[in-house]
């Protein structure tokens, strides 16, 4: 499978099985923390990027595999980039609910919600979890770097007009790097522009995996708790916290909710795993609570032959080793 990847496992969305709508990065912004590496030739354009038609094929071909179907919870379109920026996003999102009754959540960095046939599009989704890390635009041009033409006063009011309008279930994600976008200046200035917006919850963030600039940092954890308390009492909605590696344990003792019996042969496996390796950067104990694979050192196993052929590399990132695709490293 080129485009869906996964299911990986996902604190709030439970098993989420990813629809990556491009083979390469296509986006409007190169934030600093991003995973998947730096924006080389940034669009802001609405286009097809990419075949529609082949995506809508992969998700048939899931689709119709009920051992596949009956381990996710969710169906996540993302993308190596911004997933509204393809114009064919409307059709994969309602085919989605076509093929399954399962929830369609989409991941997006909330720069398009301005024009009117994005926010169309995403109706047919259940959940819109869009970004907004500033409402300062010195701290939104340090955090995100925009392509010009992007002005962050309509990114605001692009995702105060779809808060309204949109009938299913909106959590924002706000990721803080510390001494960029975390001032008591830049939350305020956040919580001025959350109270005029319809918000289900808040999903504060900070730099987990390597970043794509090591000058992104994270904001320590007694600073995130303050301003999560900060928005909870403001805004009276949830506000999530994020994992930190110290957190992996209380994760691994979770629930069977968290817990996958992986349905996949050993090749599929493998398969699924360069496919998550693609996107986002993990650690062994990540991959292993996802795949089910007997432990990390398990996982370094089966890895190490990646690791030294180049298809892989590892990357120590605030003491955690994280494994990731040779391509992405900066
Ligand atoms: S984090 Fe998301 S929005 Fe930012 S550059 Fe990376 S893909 Fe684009």
């Amino acid at each position: 499978m080129k485009y869906i990847f996964g299911p990986v496992n996902s604190r709030r969305l439970g098993r989420s099985l990813g629809i990556d709508l491009f083979s390469g990065k296509t986006c409007n912004l190169n934030c600093i923390y991003c995973e998947v590496g730096a924006t080389a030739s940034p669009v802001h354009q609405r286009a097809v990027y990419t075949s529609t038609q082949a995506i809508i094929e992969e998700i048939n071909t899931f689709c119709a595999d009920p051992r596949r179907l009956d381990a996710v919870d969710v169906l996540t379109v993302t993308a190596k980039g911004e997933p509204t920026l393809h114009r064919g996003l409307g059709e994969i999102l309602r085919h989605s609910k076509r093929m399954t009754d399962k929830p369609v959540v989409v991941l997006t960095n909330g720069t398009t919600l301005m024009y009117q046939d994005v926010r169309q599009e995403l109706t047919a989704a259940d959940i819109v979890i869009p970004s907004l890390d500033s409402a300062r635009r010195e701290s939104f041009l340090k955090i995100d770097r925009p392509v010009a033409g992007i002005d962050l006063q309509e990114v605001i009011d692009g995702l105060r007009v779809f808060s309204h309008e949109y009938q299913g279930k909106l959590w924002l994600e706000i990721l803080l790097v510390q001494d960029v976008n975390d001032s008591d200046q830049d939350i305020e200035a956040l919580v001025s522009v959350l109270r005029l917006m319809r918000l289900d919850r808040i999903q504060l963030n900070t730099v987990v995996r390597p970043p794509t600039e090591s000058f992104a940092l994270p904001v320590k954890s007694e600073r995130l708790l303050e301003i999560a308390q900060l928005f909870h009492e403001e805004l009276a909605i949830p506000v999530d916290l994020p994992f930190t590696p110290s957190d992996q344990a209380a994760q691994a003792s979770r629930p069977d909710a968290m817990k996958t019996t992986h349905p996949l042969s050993a090749d599929e496996t493998l398969d699924a795993i360069l496919q998550m390796l693609q996107r986002r950067p993990c650690t062994a104990a990540d991959i292993d609570r996802t795949f089910q694979l007997g432990g990390p050192d398990k996982v370094e196993q089966l890895l190490e032959t990646f690791v030294n052929s180049g298809v892989l590399q590892r990357q120590v990132h605030t003491n955690e080793c994280y494994y990731q695709q040779s391509s992405t490293i900066q």
